[in-house]
């Protein structure tokens, strides 16, 4: 299940697609349960927690540009899937800022956004 909270309507429903692309894109289609919460941070623009199987906590920054706002998500949901496969290296940074902007334009390219 995907729980959106905070934010503004198109702030949710932009995240709402995005995950729904993510997961199609990256074969997470079983059942996950994320929520996101979008709020004003101070000291970054997201972070992702695995809360427990199956289950992640995700926080987003609302106050930046869209695409700013998208590549973040997209961010998070590389460490979701890094979670999910069990595979990463390192802290896994290297691969999600690696991908994230790649990813963002594959969003615009396809309409999704
Ligand atoms: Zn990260």
């Amino acid at each position: 299940m995907i729980t959106i909270k905070g934010g503004y309507k198109h702030q949710r429903k932009i995240v709402a697609d995005v995950i729904d692309w993510f997961r199609y894109r990256m074969k997470l289609t079983y059942l996950l349960s994320i929520t996101i919460r979008i709020k004003p941070m101070n000291d970054c623009y997201g972070t992702c927690e695995k809360v427990n199987e199956y289950n992640y906590y995700i926080e987003l920054h609302g106050d930046q540009t869209i695409r700013n706002f998208v590549m973040t998500l997209v961010h998070e949901l590389i460490h979701v899937k890094q979670y999910e496969t069990n595979q990463w290296t390192g802290d896994g940074e290297d691969e999600a800022w690696g991908l994230q902007a790649d990813l963002t334009d594959d969003l615009w390219k396809e309409n999704i956004i």
